[in-house]
């Protein structure tokens, strides 16, 4: 199960399809805390995650995630219960000192074979 958080509607969209047409199942949200009030309920082996949102930040969002897991105790460093959190990202990346919360990077525009690549690298 995937979550993918943009604000935008059309990136929302596109993630969407990608994920569908490779055989995910997948729940959307438009915003940094929709994704962690998600992420409460849900557990998600994979969050696409834009970094440029308003209100709270890709980084904000990924460390409250990251910490819902830390204070949930149930997921051990490495265990298939972490999800892997790729940032969704435009022209920079996370930055060197929130590098660690991510595990890949897609840029945008992306092409379907990063996509694919990222998903392909992730337990379903
Ligand atoms: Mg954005």
């Amino acid at each position: 199960m995937a979550l993918v958080v943009d604000d935008d509607a059309a990136n929302r969209d596109i993630l969407g399809r990608l994920l569908e047409r490779s055989g995910w199942l997948y729940d959307l949200a438009d915003n940094g805390q929709a994704a962690v009030d998600a992420c409460a309920r849900t557990h998600y082996d994979l969050i696409l995650l834009d970094l440029f949102m308003p209100g709270m930040d890709g980084v904000t969002c990924a460390t409250r995630i990251r910490g819902l897991y830390e204070r949930a105790d149930k997921a051990p460093e490495g265990s298939p219960y972490t999800p892997r959190i790729v940032a969704v990202t435009g022209s920079e990346g996370p930055g060197a000192e929130a590098r660690s919360l991510f595990d890949a990077e897609l840029p945008k525009p992306y092409s379907m074979d990063e996509l694919k690549a990222i998903l392909d690298s992730c337990p379903s």
